[in-house]
Order: C-alpha cells, then sequence, then structure tokens
C-alpha cells in the first residue's frame, strides 16, 4: 500500500481542519494520523492509490470554509502497519510565530443549529465550532487554549467537554464553545446600567428599541457598536446628532444576500467576499435603496455587510430591518470593549445597552473593503483579518513599526513574517494615544518578541513618532524614521512580494516630506531600503497650514494663486471668503502660514471647491469623494479627453497643473458640467501616471496612497498603464491609506537593517 506524508501550509490551525481531514480519511478507508505542527497541519495517510489521490484533491478544494492552504508539500514514505486513522495531540510550538487566527464569521453548520428548534443551540447568541466564532478578540497570551482566552470562567457543562473531546466532531478544541446550560449571557441594561432583562427577552426587547427609532448599543464580538433602524430616517439623525458625525457615511447591516440586493448591486465577486468568513463591510453601489437618506447623505455607495456573529443575526432578523451598524464611540476615539466604558462614553448616545458576559480582550472593528480592478482591496483591516501574517520572502529582524496618525496601525516583523494590527483608528485623542501604545505593548507580549528596530513615519509630532523614541530608549533598540510616501510604496511591495525596482505611484492627503514640505503627489522609484523620487506635483500653498485640510476652499485660494495670479484669484477669495479673502491672499504672497504641498489629495480639494462642490470638509475626505462622485454619470471605463498637466523634465520632474487649473476655471465659466469636468480632471491624473511610468521605463508599478481609494481613479490610473503593459500592482489587504503605513515601514527599516549589518560585516 502506499503511504504519503503531506504538510499543509497557510491558514490550517484553530480552522477545524482536524475533523475534517479525519473524516476525508475516514470516508476513504484511510488510515493513519494528522497533527498540528508548527504553523501547519501535518498528516500521513495510506491506502489504494485512487482514495489517495482523491484525498489530497479534497485537501486542495474541499476544506473548511475559513482555512486557506498556501502551499501543499507531499511526499511517498514507507508503508506501515496501521488499522486506525487518528488525530494525534499537538506538537508544543515554543517558536516564535503568529499561529493564532483572526475571528470568523458564523459558519452554515452553526446557523442551521441556530434555527433548529429541536436543537440544544436554538436562538443561542454564542453559538460556535472549531471553523467559526472568536479568536483574536478573545485571547489573552498565546498558545490559543480555553484556559487563555475570556471563555476561562465559564465551565463547560457535560455535552460541550464531550464535543469539546471528541476527536471527529466539528466543536473538536472549539476553544470559545458554548451552550445555554453553561456559556455566555445576555442582559439588558438602561443607560444607568441596571439590568432590565436578561437572555432572550433582553435580545427582544433591544430589538424592539431600535425597531421604535431607538438606539441600541451593543457588545459585538469586538467591541461595541451603536446600532439604529436603517430605514428610519429620524433615528438616524439622532444617532448622528448624539454621536456628533455630522455625515460620514453609516454601515448597514441586512439580515440576508437578498436584502442587501433589494438596496444594492452586487457582482459575483463582491457576493464572495460580503459571504466569506471574514464578512466585512464592502462598499457597494447604491441601487433603489429602501434606506434612510441620512444613513450615507449625497454617496452613491451602501457600505454593506451579513451578519456575522449569531448575537447579530439574531438582532437582525428580530428588528426585520437593515440596521445601522457603526462603531461605539464618539468621533474619532477608539471603541469601546467594556460595560464600563461603553456606560461611561455611550451613556448619552443610546437608550439601551444589549451587554454579554463574554469579554472582549482586544477591540476590533469591522473591516472595510471595496472590489476594484484587481479584487478585494481592503480600505480597513480589522476583524476577520487581523492577526494574519503575511511572509515577506526575505529574513528580518524583530522589527516593530508604529504606523501614521489617523488610520493607524502597529505591525511586528518576526522570522520573515510581519503581523499587522487591526486598525485602530485615530491617534490624536487621548484614548486614541493609548490604544496605540497598548497595541505596541501588546503584539510584543503576544508574540513573546523583544524589538531590535523600532520604525516610525519622518513626522515628528505623530503621537506615533514620539510613542517609537519612547519605546527604542526602553528597548535599546535602534530608530528608523521611514518617509510617510516611501512607507506607502513599500507596503504594496510588501505585499505583492514585488521584484524591484519598482515605481511607486504615490497619490495622498499630505505627509511629511524629506525637503520640510507636505508630500502626496509622489513618484518614487523604490529599490531596496531606498525611495528616489523621481517626479512630483508642483507644489502649492496652503493657507493657514492644517485648518485648509478641513477648508478645502483654502487649498483652491492657493492653487489659484499660482495658477492664475494675485488678481483672477482675488475675485474667487472674495466670493468664498468674504472679507477674509484678502487676509489669506496676503498670508499666501507672504508665505506666512502657508506650508507648500504637492498632495494630490489638496489638489482634488482646491478642485472641488473650485466648482462649487464643497467648500468644507465635515469629514476626511469630503469634498475629494463628491468630485468622484460629480463624475458618476460619465462611464469610467472609457477614456475622456483629459486637461493637460505638463512634465518638466529634472530631478525631480514636476508634473505642472497650471495649465489644467486654467481650463477647469475656462471650463466651469463657460457652463461645462461638473460631471465632464471632474471626469476630464480624473483623466489627466491617470495620464500623468501613464506618462512619468513610460519615461521611467520600471516595469512593475504600485498604485498607492490615499487618493486611490478613489475608484475612478484607480480604474482609469490602472486600465492606462495595464494597457502599455506594465506590471501594475495595487494593495488588496493592506490599505492604500494610513492604515498600510506600519506594513511598509516594517519592510523599509528591515531591510536598511539588514544593509547596515552586512557593511559591518
Ligand atoms: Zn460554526
Ligand atoms: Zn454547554
Ligand atoms: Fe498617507
Amino acid at each position: 500500500m502506499p503511504r504519503l506524508a503531506i504538510e499543509a501550509h497557510g491558514v490550517v490551525q484553530g480552522v477545524g481542519m482536524r475533523p475534517f481531514v479525519h473524516r476525508a480519511a475516514i470516508n476513504r478507508r484511510l488510515v493513519g494520523w494528522v497533527q498540528n505542527r508548527r504553523g501547519a497541519v501535518a498528516i500521513e495517510v495510506q491506502g489504494d492509490r485512487e482514495s489517495l489521490s482523491e484525498f489530497v484533491e479534497a485537501l486542495e478544494h474541499d476544506c473548511p470554509r475559513p482555512a486557506s492552504i498556501e502551499r501543499i508539500v507531499v511526499r511517498e514514505v514507507e508503508e506501515r502497519d496501521e488499522r486506525t486513522f487518528a488525530i494525534v495531540d499537538s506538537v508544543v510550538d515554543t517558536a516564535l510565530g503568529p499561529t493564532i487566527g483572526p475571528d470568523l464569521g458564523i459558519c452554515r453548520e452553526c446557523s442551521a443549529e441556530m434555527d433548529d428548534p429541536a436543537d440544544r443551540r436554538h436562538r443561542y447568541p454564542f453559538t460556535n465550532c472549531a471553523g467559526c466564532g472568536p479568536r483574536f478578540t478573545i485571547v489573552e497570551s498565546p498558545p490559543y487554549d480555553r484556559s487563555r482566552t475570556s471563555m476561562k470562567d465559564f465551565a463547560m457543562c457535560e455535552d460541550c467537554a464531550r464535543e469539546y473531546s471528541e476527536r471527529c466532531d466539528r466543536r473538536f478544541h472549539a476553544q470559545p464553545i458554548a451552550c445555554p446550560t453553561c456559556g455566555p449571557r445576555l442582559w439588558l441594561l438602561s443607560p444607568e446600567g441596571r439590568r432590565v432583562a436578561s437572555a432572550d427577552e433582553a435580545l427582544q426587547r433591544a430589538a424592539r428599541a431600535v425597531a421604535a427609532g431607538g438606539i441600541l448599543a451593543l457588545q459585538g464580538i469586538g467591541g461595541f457598536q451603536l446600532v439604529a433602524d436603517a430605514t428610519n430616517e429620524e433615528a438616524v439623525q439622532r444617532l448622528r446628532a448624539r454621536k456628533h458625525r455630522e455625515s460620514k457615511p453609516f454601515a448597514v447591516m441586512f439580515s440576508s444576500l437578498e436584502s442587501i440586493r433589494r438596496s444594492c448591486d452586487v457582482s459575483a465577486e463582491e457576493e464572495h467576499a460580503l459571504t466569506s468568513p471574514a464578512a466585512p463591510i464592502l462598499l457597494l453601489a447604491r441601487g433603489d435603496a429602501p434606506l434612510a437618506e441620512g444613513v450615507a447623505p449625497l454617496n452613491p455607495r451602501i457600505g454593506a455587510m451579513l451578519p456575522y456573529s449569531p448575537l447579530h443575526r439574531l438582532l437582525v432578523a428580530e428588528v426585520g430591518r437593515p440596521i445601522v451598524c457603526t462603531s461605539g464611540n464618539l468621533s474619532d476615539e477608539p471603541m469601546c470593549v467594556n460595560e464600563h466604558e461603553a456606560l461611561d462614553r455611550l451613556g448619552t448616545i443610546a437608550d439601551v445597552f444589549l451587554v454579554h458576559d463574554r469579554g472582549v480582550v482586544r477591540p476590533a472593528d469591522d473591516s472595510v473593503g471595496r472590489v476594484g480592478p484587481q479584487g478585494l482591496m481592503l480600505l480597513r483591516r480589522a476583524r476577520g483579518y487581523a492577526p494574519l501574517a503575511l511572509r515577506l520572502g526575505e529574513p528580518t529582524p524583530v522589527v516593530l513599526a508604529l504606523g501614521g496618525h489617523l488610520k493607524s496601525t502597529v505591525a511586528l516583523s518576526i522570522d520573515g513574517q510581519a503581523i499587522v494590527s487591526q486598525h485602530l483608528g485615530d491617534t490624536s485623542s487621548v484614548e486614541g494615544e493609548r490604544l496605540l501604545a497598548r497595541t505596541a505593548d501588546d503584539l510584543l507580549a503576544f508574540y513573546g518578541a523583544r524589538p531590535e528596530v523600532i520604525a516610525c513615519d519622518l513626522h515628528p509630532d505623530y503621537a506615533s513618532s514620539l510613542l517609537a523614541e519612547r519605546l527604542a530608549l526602553s528597548y535599546g533598540a535602534t530608530l528608523e524614521r521611514v518617509q510617510h510616501h516611501h512607507a506607502h510604496a513599500a507596503a504594496c511591495i510588501a505585499e505583492h512580494r514585488l521584484a524591484e525596482p519598482v515605481l511607486g505611484v504615490v497619490w495622498d492627503g499630505a505627509g511629511y516630506g524629506e525637503d520640510g514640505t507636505l508630500w502626496g503627489g509622489e513618484f518614487l522609484l523604490c529599490e531596496g531600503s531606498r525611495a528616489t523620487r523621481v517626479a512630483h506635483l508642483r507644489c502649492f500653498p496652503l493657507p493657514g497650514g492644517e485648518r485648509a485640510l478641513r477648508e478645502p476652499s483654502r487649498a483652491a485660494l492657493g492653487l489659484l494663486y499660482e495658477a492664475v495670479g494675485a488678481a483672477r484669484a482675488a475675485v474667487h477669495a472674495h466670493a468664498w471668503f468674504g472679507a477674509d479673502g484678502s487676509v489669506l491672499q496676503t498670508m499666501v504672497a507672504r508665505s506666512l502660514n502657508s506650508p507648500l504641498t504637492s498632495s494630490v489629495g489638496r489638489l482634488f480639494d482646491a478642485i472641488a471647491a473650485l466648482v462649487g462642490l464643497r467648500a468644507c470638509n465635515r469629514h476626511e475626505a469630503e469634498a475629494a469623494s463628491a468630485l468622484e462622485f460629480a463624475a458618476g454619470t460619465i462611464d469610467s471605463e472609457a477614456p475622456v479627453d483629459p486637461y493637460e498637466i505638463r512634465l518638466r523634465t529634472g530631478c525631480p520632474a514636476i508634473a505642472d497643473w497650471e495649465p489644467l487649473v486654467r481650463a477647469v476655471l475656462d471650463d466651469w465659466e463657460r457652463g461645462v458640467s461638473v460631471a465632464r469636468i471632474s471626469a476630464r480632471f480624473h483623466e489627466s491624473l491617470a495620464r500623468l501616471a501613464e506618462e512619468v511610468s513610460v519615461r521611467v521605463g520600471a516595469g512593475s508599478i504600485v498604485l498607492t496612497g490615499g487618493c486611490f481609494q478613489n475608484a475612478r481613479l484607480l480604474a482609469r490610473t490602472h486600465e492606462r498603464l495595464a494597457r502599455r503593459g506594465f506590471r501594475v500592482r495595487v494593495p488588496r489587504l493592506y490599505p492604500p491609506n494610513d492604515g498600510g503605513l506600519s506594513l511598509g515601514q516594517i519592510l523599509v527599516a528591515s531591510r536598511r537593517f539588514r544593509e547596515r549589518g552586512t557593511s559591518c560585516a
């Protein structure tokens, strides 16, 4: 009889692989064993040839949904005298390494049990199995064992204990295993913290409160969320007012795919992402949505998701309508994770609180993505993805990277792998800063690592940069500062393990540049640890600095002043700012508090203000998004006539927008539609990327930076470059926005460290 030794690598532990392998072997009358071993699953199987190849086939194609096998190594070994197929105890993993998976959305089997009135887990909101349920948000320290999770205080009942220890059960070693007899329970609290109902009654009363227009604070998987009826305009407006969130879109949870289809267009690829175990929020084109306008004002997209936990599943079904499901925080603060915090900070927002006693060890927001020209692109990477590791394909020292300022993440490299934390959000609040520091400590403790290098942004005042300095001192580690846009490009290079040189087209808000100006319209030729700025957008002044980020009309004034001169700019300045216009213009003329920027994000702002779309950003990128959406009616698959951006040669080459600004102004004054102006503007940038790429002649190009969250800009640029035969890569699992910075910092800092090592030796 032939015998095969198989090793399966990838996401294979804690996802129900062993019971699956056991069934697959038994069904084919194969003997042998399976075992978890150092981040892989090791299998030996013996039987007739046909069954063996069927078995390998099943392993490759039918393994449990949350598992993802990257690589299978099969070799033939000597026959053994064996009668059974066994699940052998795991080899205790003493090596460092990422072995804990992300939280996984509820599986089909668990859903079916919850719906079955005869099942002992009927309507139980904490149902899970080895193939689904929480992981990262409940584990305190590795290895992943119930005694080191927030389930440790729940003693298993006899039935659960049997399922847990039965090797071929779906719940074999499912650490958060629970049932109504022995597991966590629900309570409904008043805003004063009084328990007013428990278990199913709590759930039903919470749902009734939402259906009646109330606001619910819900203790979810990775922290608290705020919930309201997404079809009730008044309820949505009340939530906006109380949460101090004027206009930024809310995500909506629907009961089913069919329900989403009633409100949004869903492609096959989008369906695949929505129903994946990570179950992210997906930005979908809005159809004739029966949703309140206030959910996503003036926005052609809806952030839609499916219920990913049993609790959400019950709640949304009970409410009977789509629900707004947004992070439980005040604008810009981190989300609350425990009852105490929630009552304290959300007491003035929510009418009722639905809580439970399964602790949330670390916060994890919902992930957000969009399907673009290269498939799913995450814009926020958290629940369902963190802390999955990325193999970098090169050796690394232990680097701790602290990322940027907004959309913050922290990353750690060990043994050639990078582990990027969940999205932490804005670090400008005290709470945010604390979360950043705690997450850095958590990552190090979790993997038992001591950093040799600490990496951060070049910006001296970011909370993350200051923390990096402190940590470098206390660990005696080398501090490496990595330029913002270089880190953006490096993140995408790392994700795709691209061979260099690579041209990074990095279009962004504004990041600290090497020359003290604010960069953000960059072409960086990247090789090894270095990036050469081969071209950039011509700079223009931002009167008032920081304030210009919130007031796009200031960016417009700075741009106009440079492009058409003081006299013509003054007319607009007066219209936008009244008497303040001349003050602002004087600031620009005398270079007072008017930092220079090459940022494409600010160029978007300026053009949006110029054509009368938005004078203010009530949330990040509101004006830029408005400009993107304005082009909506014009086909994004076909090129339109671009405006001229003149490329002035030199090193770096300068992309001069002056002819573009003049032409936009002419079009606007001649009454050309904003839709057409916007489409032409997008096309101009896409053509600029094409022109620079041709001139530089690098075969591989990455498109990244916050501006590439703009679907039209990405699609047009991608199309033009691909048509020219360039190898184009875009960020996929690590966001193009500042959420990707920590990963890029890891790559650059680690290479610098290695280079220095070599030169010393
Ligand atoms: Zn399950
Ligand atoms: Zn039980
Ligand atoms: Fe950035």
